[in-house]
């Protein structure tokens, strides 16, 4: 009765708490979702409660189950797949959280962030984690709970508090406090955890202050690590897979080669390039993370972000009112031959790689007598495709190799005038899947990868259906007349701000 089992996903969003029931197929059975509070104790700041982070996902879970009329025998494993970074601090007598959960997005620690780039352990910290020194990143968040919250610090020495990102407050939670984990990919956003080693850095524990006791032990991201307390659904079900959104997503888009890159078009952009087995630096703004661990094998990737791709969208809808909803924005770029000679570098809050200007600032030029709302939604559209170009140049130079299957998913990439643009000015074919849930799929197959009920990376690929192959068409010349005039375009928006 194998084929009749199925993998549970649970998806646990910035926003909302979401579970996807996948058949061997890897086609949706059952979903279900719930929104949960934001927290925004002060400016810049960001905050969850955990037990919502819990509860609701616990509920959707329980519901998608009900509605599919699934019992826990009937679920083969649970994959989770995690808004990464967030912080969680946990008292391990009694579950509870000693603190709200401190947010990716949280800009708490960025005082501490500077002082510790002063120090001059850039590289250090780089060669050693992948990554910049950020608030983003798990560590000063941490530090921050031991040094503010009563009693925590003392606590956490004496082995009492447990740190965790949120797939391992999840696991903990469905363990019942019996298992406490942290995959290799959430674990590589720490900037604790060294991810050539795949150990817990000392060196940084010691700076940051934390004491090494509370700390989730890292596991590959595909391996049973426990079962579900049979309390939860009825029976005790496997759980055997985790990774972080981003890294999900380029799992579930089966990007497996060296090479293979997948670009998600949301309200910001993420791009991620598998770059095999080795860890590869970057000297262009990008951060070096862990893809994936399963087996022995550790598979690495190159990440760039940008800050604003489909929200620039949103700002034509809410703030200039010059399209109803996003949608609209294709059929106005195709009501007019080009962009009219107009860029928008949406830098509204600043650039990220290779850019990295906090002082950026959004700019609107190249505007004639003639132009239009369509040409701006044109151009707005065209800015989306051209940062992922900018990303792309910086990963190919990093990696010296070529990005060679590049994959698009998100929300934005319904659109297939971004697509076709993409294409262009990429001079390169784009892939878009049939299905664009590729986070919540992803940690599917980390997890029936573990058990076998996906026999190897060559039976998932076969499950991974093309909607559409967006090819180029745009002369060698064109392209790099455009390029030119959009990076002239952000030249002007840099350092605005001072
Ligand atoms: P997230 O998961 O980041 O919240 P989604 O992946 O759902 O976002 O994508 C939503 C974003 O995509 C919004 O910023 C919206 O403006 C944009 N978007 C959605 N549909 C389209 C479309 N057809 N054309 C252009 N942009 C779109």
């Amino acid at each position: 009765m194998m084929d009749k089992k199925y993998i549970l996903a649970m998806d646990q969003g910035t926003t909302s708490s979401r579970c996807i029931i996948y058949d061997k197929q890897g086609k949706q059975i059952s979903t279900a979702q719930k929104e949960y509070r934001q927290i925004f104790p002060k400016s810049g700041w960001v905050e969850h409660d955990p037990m919502d982070i819990w509860e609701t996902q616990l509920e959707v879970s329980q519901q998608a189950m009900k509605q599919a009329g699934l019992t826990a025998e009937d679920i083969e494993a649970i994959g989770i797949t995690n808004q990464r970074e967030t912080t969680i601090v946990w008292d391990k007598e009694t579950g509870k959280p000693v603190y709200n959960a401190i947010v990716w997005q949280c800009r708490r620690t960025a005082d501490f962030c500077d002082e510790l780039t002063s120090r001059g352990i850039l590289d250090d910290i780089k060669q050693k984690t992948g990554l910049l020194i950020d608030p983003y990143f798990s560590g000063t968040k941490l530090r921050w709970i031991l040094k503010n919250v009563e009693g925590a610090e003392s606590m956490a020495r004496e082995g009492r508090l447990l740190f965790g990102t949120v797939e391992t407050w999840l696991i903990w939670n469905l363990t019942c406090g019996r298992v406490h984990v942290t995959d290799y990919s959430n674990a590589s956003r720490t900037m604790m955890f060294n991810i050539n080693d795949l150990c817990w850095d000392e060196e940084i524990l010691d700076m940051l202050d934390v004491p090494k006791c509370m700390l989730p032990q890292p596991v590959p991201s595909s391996m049973v690590y426990g079962e579900t307390d049979p309390s939860w659904f009825g029976g005790s079900i496997k759980i055997a897979g985790a990774a972080g959104d981003q890294q999900a997503a380029l799992f579930g888009q089966t990007c497996f080669n060296r090479g293979d890159a997948k670009n998600t078009y949301g309200t910001g952009g993420f791009m991620l390039v598998n770059t095999g087995n080795a860890p590869v630096k970057s000297d262009r703004g990008l951060v070096t993370t862990i893809a994936w661990g399963i087996g022995d094998e550790v598979t690495y990737a190159l990440e760039g972000s940008v800050f604003v791709s489909g929200a620039v969208i949103q700002w034509l809808r809410d703030e200039l009112q010059i399209l109803d909803d996003a949608a609209e924005s294709e059929s106005m770029a195709r009501q007019v031959e080009d962009n009219g000679g107009v860029y928008i570098v949406p830098a509204f809050t600043g650039l990220g790689a290779p850019w990295w200007d906090p002082y950026a600032r959004g700019a609107l030029v190249g505007i004639t007598r003639g132009v239009g709302r369509n040409h701006i939604a044109r151009a707005a559209l065209e800015s989306m495709a051209y940062q992922t170009s900018d990303l792309i140049d910086a990963m190919e130079e990093d990696m010296g190799h070529p990005v060679e299957k590049f994959r698009v998913d998100g929300g934005a990439s319904a659109n297939d005038f971004l697509l076709e643009f993409q294409a262009d000015i990429l001079g390169r074919d784009i892939y878009r899947p049939a299905t664009i849930e590729t986070t919540s799929l992803g940690a599917a197959y980390l997890a029936g990868l573990a058990t076998g009920y996906w026999t190897g990376l060559d039976d998932i690929s076969d499950n991974w259906q093309i909607d559409k192959v967006f090819e180029p068409d745009m002369t060698e010349d064109k392209r790099k007349r455009l390029l030119n005039f959009w990076h002239r375009a952000v030249e002007r928006s840099l350092k605005w701000e001072i």
